[in-house]
C-alpha cells in the first residue's frame, strides 16, 4: 500500500568528514575502539533524494563522474535504506521510499560517505513524512546507525568521543582548504582496525586530542594546524597500502602544509594555505597520476535539505 503524497520529493546533501586528529584507544567489549577525535566537515557532498514508493529501493549515481560506485550495496544493507527504516520504526510506523544517492564522496575512502548518506536520508525522510523531529532525536537515531552519522548531521568542526558518536561542536573561526587524493580501490575499515590491533599488540592507552591541535584551531593558525594533524590509524593504513606513504611525501614536496591519511584511508588529505594554493597542490598531484584529486574547503555545514516539493 502506498502512503503519503506520491508526487512528493525531498533532496538533502551531506558532507564528507575528515579527522584532524584520530586517537584510537582500547578495543571495547562491544568490539568498537574508544576514540578521541576532531572531526571536520569538508566541501565534498553526497546528495540523497527520497520519494514515497510501494517498496523501498535504492539507486546510486555519480553525476560528477569522479567516484566509482560499484561497491555500494543496492539492497537493505545500504545504510541509507537502514536510515529510512530506523527513522520510521522510531516513530512506530512502516513506510517505503525510493532513494537515489548521487555520490561525490569516495566510497570506502575513510571519509564517511555512507554516514553522510544516512544523515541526508534521515533529514530528507523527516521532511517527507512531516515528522519535524527534534535535532536531539535525530542525533540519537543517527548514533544507532553508525559512529560517524551524528557528525554528518552536525557538520562544522567537532570533538568526537565514545566510538565517535558523541559529538561536541567546536566554535572555531579558521577557514581551511584541503586537497583530497582518492584511491582507485577502497580500504575496509574493519580490516584497518584489525591491522591497528596487530601493530599495537593490544597495548594502547586512552586516546587524547593533542593540545597543539586545539591551540592551532583556536588561533586559526594554518601552519600550526598542518604540523599537528595526527591519525593513529595511519600506520595500519600504510601497512595495508604502502604506496600511500609516497603519496603523502609527494604532497609535502609540492608545498602542502600537512599531509595525512583520512580516517581509515585510503584517501589522503593535504592542508593548504588558500584556495589558490590548493589548486596549485592539486595540479601538481594530478600530474603524478596517483588517483583522482579534488580540493574542498572546510569546515562546512552538516546535512541539510536542499529541495522539497509536495510536502506538508
Ligand atoms: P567508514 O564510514 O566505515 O569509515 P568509509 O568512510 O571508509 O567507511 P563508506 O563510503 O562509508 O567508507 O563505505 C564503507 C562501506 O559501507 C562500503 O564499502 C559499502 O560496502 C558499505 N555501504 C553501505 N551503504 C553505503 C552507502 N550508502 N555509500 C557507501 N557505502 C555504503
Amino acid at each position: 500500500m502506498s502512503h503519503g503524497n506520491t508526487g512528493a520529493v525531498v533532496a538533502a546533501t551531506a558532507p564528507a568528514k575528515i579527522n584532524l586528529s584520530l586517537g584510537v584507544g582500547p578495543n571495547r567489549s562491544d568490539g568498537f575502539h574508544t576514540l578521541a577525535t576532531v572531526y571536520q566537515a569538508i566541501g565534498l557532498y553526497d546528495r540523497v533524494t527520497v520519494r514515497p514508493a510501494d517498496e523501498t529501493t535504492v539507486a546510486v549515481t555519480a553525476t560528477e563522474g569522479r567516484v566509482p560506485v560499484h561497491d555500494v550495496p543496492l539492497d537493505a544493507t545500504n545504510i541509507a535504506v537502514r536510515a529510512a527504516r530506523l527513522l520510521a520504526e522510531h516513530h512506530g510506523f512502516e513506510r517505503d521510499v525510493e532513494i537515489t544517492i548521487d555520490k561525490g564522496i569516495p566510497v570506502a575512502g575513510g571519509m564517511a560517505g555512507g554516514s553522510a548518506d544516512a544523515a541526508a536520508t534521515l533529514l530528507a525522510c523527516d521532511q517527507l513524512w512531516g515528522l519535524d523531529s527534534a535535532r536531539e532525536d535525530l542525533l540519537l537515531v543517527a548514533a544507532e546507525l553508525g559512529s560517524d552519522v551524528p557528525f554528518a548531521l552536525l557538520g562544522g568542526t567537532a570533538i568526537g568521543t565514545g566510538r565517535g558518536e558523541t559529538v561536541t561542536p567546536l566554535m572555531t573561526r579558521g577557514k581551511y582548504w584541503w586537497v583530497v587524493l582518492e584511491s582507485p580501490r577502497g580500504l575496509s575499515t574493519p580490516e584497518v582496525y584489525r591491522t591497528f590491533d596487530d601493530l599495537s599488540g593490544g597495548e594502547v592507552g586512552d586516546p587524547a586530542i593533542p593540545d597543539a591541535l586545539m591551540l592551532a584551531l583556536r588561533g586559526a593558525d594554518v601552519e600550526a594546524l598542518g604540523a599537528s594533524l595526527t591519525n593513529d590509524l595511519q600506520p595500519a593504513a600504510l601497512r595495508l597500502r604502502p604506496e600511500l606513504g609516497a603519496a603523502l611525501e609527494q604532497g609535502l614536496e609540492e608545498s602542502a602544509l600537512g599531509a595525512i591519511v583520512s580516517g581509515s584511508g585510503p584517501s589522503c588529505l593535504f592542508l593548504c594555505q588558500s584556495r589558490s594554493h590548493a589548486l596549485h597542490v592539486a595540479t601538481a598531484l594530478r600530474a603524478c597520476d596517483l588517483g583522482p584529486v579534488s580540493s574542498a574547503p572546510g569546515p562546512v555545514h552538516g546535512a541539510r535539505v536542499v529541495a522539497a516539493e509536495g510536502t506538508a
